[in-house]
């Protein structure tokens, strides 16, 4: 990203601040009309799978929402479909929004907990005439159904008494149908342009346990049924959900309404977030795991919000991003560019800018004393002074990175080759020697003498070096693995294959066995994210990194790598 591409993201940023978004809009007139004295959101995943960035998206909105207007959060699981939902999701959700900071206080609740009160909506209905018992199978209801451009037809069982519909409904529940044989549906308008309102499907005969309520129930109401009464149940006003809803709206307002809820919730819909170069459809997940081609779904390349907690993201970086990228009507992708830049804003003036040697190569200091060794002063964080700073051991053999040597330099190459002076951050100036090769011509140990006179990285004659190369000394370096990231998939090169799986990026991830840290790095109980200098930033792997041998991640690197 470059320095105009930077400031104009700092702009919309306080921009965000000041201006309100369309929901904010329809809240404040709500509120200054009197059609409701409170704000009541919630966050109603199904616990069928694990939460994205997506996901972050709309619980950071919804709570922060109830936060700007004083107003109360609900968690709620929607669990009124027993086929996909499982108990484990359930607590992965919780811990993953509990992360993000929102807090639902005792609001924690599961629709399965009103499908009484559902039931008795239901039959509310059928006494008002505006439900009946349908025999017609699926296919017919397809049939009978329409299309976009064609009204649909009665159904045969429209017209059946109120008597008759309590009965076969009452019937339904007790178990007397088998699956498929009977549904209830709501008596609205089989010609309406929107075909969600030709007569819907509310309730359905489903002979499954339920992870709540267990065999209690054979039938099950449909999510646009059971939705709008959840939300009226708990006194939400506006329930905000994603685009694909927009159809449905009608449908939602028709259930509050024939239900006579007193200032019934509105819905209102927002378009949702798509990231580029990521994967976030749960089929593709499942398969990536399955095939071991991701290490499970906190995979530090997934977005779920457990991989991008495991990556190193912190729950500030997500939630400027999700405001920077702001609440729209329309679709789009966003770049995961944007992502990387919040992070790196968040980090930057937060954690220490430590030494580690990715591809290291020894460095002797041939006139450094054999077995000398020494503290130096290394400043934490040279934008944050409060950070302080530490002291790092120096001794005659070094590690530097491979590519800070070069025996042929090109032009403009300002690092060590013979005859060259450097700068060993913080600790002297050094002119490289030569170096030492193995039989097929790799180097393997480089040479420099230091100039004592130039303790702290300047030389009392002022002379001026054009290259600081970062170093660890050897005998306390601390080894660890160090997990370089790319995105798992490129748009720019298509993310399916013809025969739709995905390309994916074969460097997606590159794990470097043999890094060398400077000791205090081993020392990660207080800290667990830092900035490594020159190289990005990291975080400790909080799945496989020990003691013995530590583990990082890298979250980002320095600059971005992303064409704009
Ligand atoms: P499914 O395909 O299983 O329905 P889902 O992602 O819609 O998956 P839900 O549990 O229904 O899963 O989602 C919970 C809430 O998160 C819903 O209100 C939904 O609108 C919202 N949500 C889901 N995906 C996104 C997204 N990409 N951006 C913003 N909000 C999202
Ligand atoms: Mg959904």
């Amino acid at each position: 990203m470059s320095v105009q591409e930077e400031k104009l993201m700092e702009n919309e940023m306080e921009k965000e601040v000041v201006s309100k978004n369309f929901i904010e809009q329809i809240i404040e007139k709500d509120l200054e009309e009197g059609y409701y004295d409170h704000v009541q959101t919630r966050f109603p995943p199904e616990p069928n799978g694990y939460l994205h960035i997506g996901h972050a998206k709309s619980i950071l909105l919804n709570y922060g929402l109830a936060q700007k207007y004083n107003g109360k959060f609900n968690m709620r699981f929607d669990d009124t479909n027993p086929t996909k939902e499982k108990t484990e999701f359930v607590q992965s959700i919780l811990e993953d929004i509990r992360w993000l900071g929102a807090d639902w206080e005792d609001r924690l609740f599961f629709a399965s907990d009103y499908f009484e009160q559902m039931y008795e909506a239901a039959v509310k209905l059928i006494k008002k005439g505006k439900a009946y018992v349908c025999d017609l199978s699926a296919d017919e209801i397809r049939e009978y159904r329409g299309t976009l451009t064609e009204p649909g037809k009665n159904s045969p069982y429209r017209d059946r008494s109120i008597e008759e519909n309590l009965q076969l409904f009452e019937n339904m529940k007790n178990g007397m149908y088998q699956d498929g044989e009977k549904v209830l549906r709501a008596k609205i308008d089989m010609s309406s342009p929107n075909i969600n309102m030709r007569d819907p499907v509310i309730y359905r005969v489903a002979h499954m346990t339920h992870h709540n309520t267990g065999d209690k129930w054979c039938i099950y109401p449909m999510y646009d049924f059971a939705h709008p009464i959840e939300d009226a149940i708990e006194h939400i006003t506006h329930s905000i959900c994603t685009l694909e809803f927009e159809d449905h709206r009608p449908l939602y307002e028709w259930v509050v309404n024939e239900l006579e809820y007193p200032n019934p919730p509105k819905q209102i819909e927002f378009a949702k977030l798509y990231l580029t170069n990521v994967i976030t459809g749960k089929r593709y997940i499942k398969k990536l795991v399955e095939d071991g081609i991701v290490d499970g779904w906190d995979d530090p390349r997934l977005v779920s919000i457990a991989a991008l907690r495991r990556r190193g993201f912190t729950p500030e970086a997500i939630k400027n991003f999700v405001e920077l990228v702001g609440v729209s009507k329309a679709n789009s992708s966003v770049d995961y560019a944007m992502l990387e830049y919040c992070i790196r804003e968040d980090l930057k003036l937060k954690v220490p800018r430590m030494m580690a040697i990715l591809d290291p190569v020894k460095l002797v200091i041939d006139n450094y004393p054999e077995n000398q060794s020494e503290l130096v002063e290394a400043v934490n964080n040279q934008e944050n002074e409060e950070m302080g700073s530490r002291m790092l051991p120096f001794s005659k053999e070094l590690y530097i990175e491979r590519e800070d040597f070069m025996e042929e330099p090109p032009k403009k190459y300002f690092r060590m080759f013979p005859g060259n002076e450097v700068r060993l951050m913080y600790a002297y100036l050094v002119t490289c020697t030569g170096c030492e090769k193995d039989e097929n011509g790799n180097v393997t140990v480089v040479h420099c003498t230091y100039d004592p006179a130039t303790r702290g990285g300047n030389a009392p004659d002022g002379r001026k070096v054009k290259g600081t190369i970062h170093w660890v000394s050897a005998k306390e370096a601390v080894e660890a693995e160090v997990r370089l990231y790319e995105n798992i998939v490129d748009e720019e090169k298509g993310k399916l294959n013809d025969d739709g799986t995905l390309n994916l990026n074969p460097n997606s991830l590159t794990v470097l066995k043999s890094c060398y840290l400077e000791p205090e790095l081993a020392k990660t109980e207080k800290l667990d994210k830092f900035q490594f200098v020159r190289n990005g930033f990291f975080c400790v792997d909080s799945k496989d990194s020990t003691k013995e041998k530590p583990v990082f991640n890298r979250i980002v690197s320095l600059k971005s790598s992303f064409k704009l």
